[in-house]
């Protein structure tokens, strides 16, 4: 029955851990992996966590199914954390939301509502999104009905943002577009947009006609604090954007497989709210009919305890600061070893991965002579860089680039 289904290609990370496994070298290295590892290379799951889920536990609550549009309770906390409580917006109930299969979900679920509600000047529903931008972004968008463009974002000279091709490329963009945007912690790049930046594309993106979708999967994991991840975000919505968010909780709460995050849009009235919220559950509903139960628990009850949120904040701003420092240690050895290649884009990138401006030639020289595995454009997960690996590591890319 099956005879013509065609062998699909690996993903690209995934042949990179596998070739990982095989190699028997005790210095080996994986920087491919996409989730926060500590100091000693290991998986982390916070305490606060660990303790809410031992108080829904030890409350034995029953395991019915949530509402279509998740928990109440969880989706008023993921907007004041996006949004902040003192939003007008939140205050009068302007922003429609549904809690959403984690950062995935969510973008899946605002791709199939442009779909069908948000067609552009050519016809179409257009989603345009930064050149390169995570690799899951183009089919996720494109799975669900929309067409996918792009727009000028990383400049391989600097290793730093073009900000001149991006306003181009967005004031030439069809009246109607949505314009992807990664709210902090660029994958893959690093590179993040400024202030100032930020400021020259609210203005570009109102000027053109265009509808910002804000993807953000790193809020507080980037520079530690929650307020100055959701910077641009926040501003946008000042700066009067009807702005788009989907939102994750896989990396700052270290909640990966509870897939847990939201999608939310901001409304001019009760009615428009309503309206779209009934859409959003007749898209949920086809999809996954309702989200898990498990993962809304453990943020609420992390939010309702004062000594489990300052715990909370506390381990996820460890956890960015340690990639911080590592990107520090980095950039310092390589200066250190005299290598002659300038790497402050190290410290000047964000968040969990790091363009390193390796070639392919150089990613594959780093592999068969110093079992440092990475994906061929040169992107490093600063995740799995430790105290205790990150010396083998700047010897390797100074070896392959002298
Ligand atoms: N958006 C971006 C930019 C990401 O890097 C990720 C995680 N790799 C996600 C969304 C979604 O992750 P999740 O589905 O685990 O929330």
């Amino acid at each position: 029955v099956w005879k013509d289904v065609p062998k699909g290609p690996e993903d690209a990370i995934l042949g990179v851990t596998i070739a990982y496994n095989k190699d028997e070298n005790p210095k080996k290295i994986n920087l491919g992996v996409g989730a926060y590892r500590d100091d000693n290379g290991k998986p982390f799951v916070l305490s606060s966590v660990r303790a809410a889920e031992a108080r829904i536990q030890s409350e034995k609550r029953p395991m019915e199914y949530l509402p279509v549009i998740g928990d109440k309770e969880f989706l008023s906390n993921s907007l004041k954390l996006a949004f902040t409580e003192d939003n007008e917006f939140l205050k009068n109930d302007l922003i429609a939301s549904i809690q959403a299969l984690s950062g995935t979900g969510a973008c899946r679920l605002g791709a199939e509502f442009i779909s069908r509600f948000h067609k552009s000047s050519t016809g179409m529903p257009l989603v345009l999104m930064p050149s390169p931008t995570w690799a899951n972004h183009p089919g996720i968008f494109r799975d669900g009905g929309c067409e996918v463009g792009k727009y000028r974002y990383y400049d391989p000279d600097s290793c730093g943002f073009d900000l001149e091709g991006c306003v181009e490329d967005l004031k030439s963009a069809p009246v109607g577009s949505v314009v992807l945007l990664h709210a902090c912690a660029h994958n893959p790049t690093g590179v993040d947009p400024t202030m100032d930046q930020w400021e020259v594309l609210s203005e570009t993106i109102k000027r053109a006609g265009l509808l910002p979708f804000f993807d953000m999967a790193y809020q507080g994991f980037t520079s530690g604090s929650l307020d100055i991840d959701a910077g641009a975000v926040r501003k946008f919505v000042e700066d009067g954007h009807r702005v788009m968010l989907a939102q994750s909780f896989s990396k700052n709460f270290g909640l990966y497989g509870h897939r847990l995050g939201t999608l939310s849009m901001l409304t001019d009235s009760d009615k428009e709210k309503m309206a779209i919220e009934s859409q959003l559950k007749i898209l949920a509903r086809t999809i996954w009919s309702n989200p898990p139960i498990q993962g809304s628990r453990i943020v609420n009850e992390v939010f309702k305890d004062n000594s489990f949120y300052n715990s909370w904040t506390e381990e996820m701003s460890r956890m960015a600061n340690r990639i911080i420092d590592m990107r520090k240690q980095l950039s310092d050895k390589l200066v250190e070893l005299k290598n002659p290649r300038d790497w402050s884009h190290i410290t000047r990138q964000k968040g969990m991965f790091c363009y390193s401006g390796l070639s392919p030639a150089q990613v594959e020289a780093m592999k068969e002579q110093f079992s440092v595995y990475l994906i061929s454009s040169g992107r490093i997960s600063m995740a799995g860089v430790t105290s205790a690996n990150v010396e083998h590591l700047a010897t390797a890319m100074d070896a392959v680039t002298k």
